[in-house]
Order: C-alpha cells, then sequence, then structure tokens
C-alpha cells in the first residue's frame, strides 16, 4: 500500500515501481524466464500544457486533451480541473526479450509476441491500478486507452491514429523524443510499452531536458531501423505507417494468438536500451 504521506509525484512513482516489480502480471509463463519489463521510468505533464493543444494540429482535430478527457468522463465536475495533470510511464522491453528479437529478420520473436500481447495486459492492469491509486486519495483519475471515448480515427496527415497517443503523453512528460520510426526514444530505449492516466490531482510536470521532438534520433547519421525493416516501411524521409501496418497483418494471419507486433526496427539498433550516444 503506498501512502502519499509524501510528495505525491515520489508516491505515485514509487507505486508504479513497486507494482511492476512486484505483480505477477509481469511475469512471463515460465517463472525463470524473468518478467516482461524492467523498471519503469514515470514523468509527470500539466493537463494545460500547449503540447496537447499542437497535438491536434500534428495529429488531426480528434486527438483529444487531457481536459476534454477528463470533461467527457467526468461532466458532473467540470469545475474541478485547475492543475489537472498526465501521469505517464515507460516499460522498458527486458533484456532477454530484446535479445531473441535482434536474431529476427521478418517477424517477431515469440518473446517479442507473448509480450506484445500479456506484456499490454500487464500495462493495462498498471493502468487500472494507478486509477485505484489515485481514487484511494479521493482524487479522479481515468486511464484514456481504458475508457469508453478511447478510439480510432482516420487522419489526413498520419493515416489511423487513435485519439489519445500514449507516446505523444510520455514526451509531454518529459520521457523521450521520437524516432524516425515514430518511436519513442527514453533513457531506457525505444523498446519498450507505455501508458497514462489523466487525473484531477496536481503534479508537479517534469522538466523536458530536449528542445526538438527527434532530439535523442541519429537519423543523419545511422539509420540502422532502415535495414532492420523487413517491409521497407523505413526511410531517411520517416516512417510509411500503412506499410508497416500491411507487414503485422501479414504476420497476424500466421498468428495463434492475435496481434503480434514486430518491432524489429527497435532491437538490433544504437537506441534500443537507451539514448544512442552522438
Ligand atoms: S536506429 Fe538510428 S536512425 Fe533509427 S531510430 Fe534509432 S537512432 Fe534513429
Ligand atoms: S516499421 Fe513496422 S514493419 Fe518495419 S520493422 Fe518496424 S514494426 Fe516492423
Amino acid at each position: 500500500m503506498v501512502s502519499f504521506k509524501k510528495n505525491s509525484e515520489e508516491s505515485i512513482k514509487q507505486g508504479i515501481e513497486l507494482f511492476v516489480a512486484e505483480s505477477p502480471g509481469n511475469r512471463k509463463s515460465q517463472p525463470e524466464e524473468g518478467p516482461y519489463f524492467e523498471k519503469p521510468l514515470v514523468g509527470f505533464a500539466d493537463a494545460v500544457d500547449p503540447l496537447f493543444k499542437e497535438y491536434k494540429k500534428i495529429i488531426g482535430n480528434f486527438h483529444l486533451t487531457p481536459i476534454e478527457i477528463l470533461s467527457k468522463l467526468f461532466p458532473q465536475h467540470s469545475s474541478d480541473w485547475n492543475g489537472a495533470s498526465v501521469i505517464s510511464w515507460i516499460l522498458p522491453i527486458s533484456k532477454s526479450t530484446r535479445q531473441s528479437n535482434r536474431k529476427e529478420i521478418r517477424g517477431p520473436s515469440a518473446d517479442w509476441e507473448q509480450t506484445r500481447i500479456h506484456g499490454e495486459a500487464f500495462n493495462n492492469q498498471l493502468r487500472e491500478y494507478v486509477v485505484s491509486l489515485i481514487s484511494k486519495q479521493q482524487g479522479l483519475a481515468a486511464a484514456p486507452m481504458l475508457s469508453g471515448i478511447f478510439g480510432v480515427y482516420q487522419s489526413d496527415k498520419s493515416g489511423f491514429c487513435s485519439n489519445w497517443s500514449e507516446r505523444h503523453a510520455a514526451y509531454a512528460a518529459g520521457l523521450g523524443t521520437f524516432s524516425l520510426t515514430r518511436g519513442l526514444i527514453t533513457r531506457s530505449g525505444v523498446a519498450m510499452r507505455c501508458g497514462s492516466v489523466v487525473t484531477n490531482l496536481k503534479l508537479k510536470p517534469t522538466p523536458r531536458s530536449y528542445d526538438d521532438y527527434q532530439e535523442y534520433c541519429l537519423f543523419e547519421s545511422c539509420g540502422k531501423c532502415i535495414h532492420r525493416c523487413p517491409a521497407g516501411a523505413i526511410t531517411k524521409e520517416g516512417h510509411d505507417k500503412d506499410m508497416c501496418i500491411m507487414h503485422i497483418a501479414e504476420l497476424m494471419d500466421e498468428s495463434a494468438e492475435g496481434y503480434p507486433g514486430c518491432g524489429l526496427c527497435q532491437t538490433g539498433v544504437p537506441c534500443e536500451a537507451g539514448i544512442p550516444p552522438k
């Protein structure tokens, strides 16, 4: 049980770290194989950070701001949003899973696929846990991805997009910058899953130690991800989402369990497990 007696940011961070370290949901099917995810990174953003309005221009007008989400989910509390915040986390994919995926050339390793399916189920448990943690402190909170208002839209600018982007929330919360593949390069690398919760709790925003949205990516001198992609979906100009989706759809037809992901561009690359040195 996490107490909020200390500062709230530290309490939430400790709660997330403990949940990831101790939860049986973060264990692969064979216990000796270890966890899906290593120690998480946690960051906070102001719900009225101008970036969230900027995302409407970048992604599409359908992309919701944290205040829009809170207002839709808690309409009876419309006066409670002064100081509202976003809690964001990064779940770094375990070393053994990353190592297994490095060897692949067409689709994900079995471990990567299990992480995409069962590890993401654990990420949903974490979303529910963080909401419960805030509720116990009498705060209002919701995980946009698990809420009834979450949806996928066709954007003129970016193809199919959801109305809440976990990676964009993490960028706002100081956790990383975008890569050539449109992943997020964090202190723990690009091989990760991420999640978020919006709340009316006032939390101190995490400073962003970057000025440019691609600051951590070495796209001008590296391009290793271009050669890792079996679908030819990555070029120096960026990531072709449609080509990537088509490749994953092919893999899906062959998978017994559903959405397998791919992630070849996130392993065997210099940004796999950290910010690549310039
Ligand atoms: S492999 Fe290189 S170019 Fe590709 S995302 Fe990582 S750092 Fe950027
Ligand atoms: S861009 Fe898509 S298809 Fe290409 S390696 Fe990355 S996940 Fe796989």
